[in-house]
């Protein structure tokens, strides 16, 4: 754990979504801490308040009660310590690759010629490197989500939020990436808070799993990963005697969510 990178904390966050006459309460007092370096996946049904949770941290959305900090400040709008990718990549067909994953910089000022190698440099590490002047159309699913998380790391965050960024990819590539993506966060000392509805991802490429509950979203497991299966790769790791007892005390919490789930 790196000392100066800043950690995450989640304090008593609540959040109701008021439309109309009618209020609907997303999140219930949601609290933890995602230490600095720490990886972790966030797991739930759908409609659990997820994807509110991470547009909270990452500063889009005020939450209507409680705190968040980062680095022992309050978050109170968007910051370069938090890059945000999302499950499309929202690429522009009418840039480049190279200019796609210089986005998030162009928002902060102008491109330094420094900027600008060190994207080709991060291209070329994540294997796009020869389609850095191509178009987002000329390349696979899985080519464009790499160059979505070119485009996050680029301007350097401590701190990476992912929503579910590998559900539309095929098995093979998501695999590939989830490998990719485990080994530079390693390397760079970067957290991680990863949405998927995958248990099996979440367990491959976690320190700890949070399980949200729904109707109001709020923490129902809080499980630390054992040490085997974190330093194993995200391959690897699914393989281990431990990690189908924990798929199965990780589905066993669904099963009983949806055993209590109102009919809509
Ligand atoms: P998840 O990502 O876990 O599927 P979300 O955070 O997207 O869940 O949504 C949580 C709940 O809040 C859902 O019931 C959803 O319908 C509701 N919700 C999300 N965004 C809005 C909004 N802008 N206005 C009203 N309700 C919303
Ligand atoms: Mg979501």
């Amino acid at each position: 754990m790196d000392e100066a990178k800043p950690s995450v904390v989640l304090q008593e966050v609540s959040h109701v979504y008021v439309s109309g006459k009618t209020a609907f309460l997303a999140l219930e007092r949601i609290g933890f801490t995602l230490q600095a370096g720490e990886f972790v996946s966030l797991v739930g049904p759908s409609g659990c308040g997820k994807t509110t949770l991470l547009s909270i941290v990452a500063g889009l959305i005020a939450p209507t009660a409680g705190r968040v900090e980062v680095g022992g400040k309050a978050v109170t709008g968007p910051s370069r310590q938090i890059g945000y990718m999302l499950q499309h990549d929202y690429l522009f067909p009418w840039r480049t690759i190279l200019d796609n994953s210089l986005i998030g910089l162009e928002l902060h000022g102008n491109i330094t010629e420094g900027q600008r190698s060190e994207a080709l440099g991060l291209l070329a590490e994540m294997g796009l490197g020869d389609v850095a002047g191509q178009y987002p159309h000329q390349l696979s699913g899985g080519m464009r989500q790499r160059v979505a998380l070119v485009r996050t790391l680029v301007t350097s965050p401590d701190i990476l939020l992912l929503d579910e960024p590998f559900s539309a990819l095929d098995y093979q590539t998501k695999l590939q990436l989830e490998q990719l993506i485990a080994d530079t966060l390693r390397k760079w000392g970067k957290s991680a808070l990863l949405v998927t509805h995958d248990i099996s991802e979440a367990i491959a490429m976690s320190d700890r799993i949070i399980v949200m509950d729904r109707r109001p979203g709020r923490l129902r497991r809080d499980i630390r990963i054992p040490e085997e299966i974190r330093a194993a790769s995200p391959m690897k790791a699914r393989e281990m005697p431990g990690f189908h007892r924990l798929f199965g005390e990780i589905w066993n919490e669904f099963e009983d969510m949806e055993a209590r789930r109102e009919p809509l």
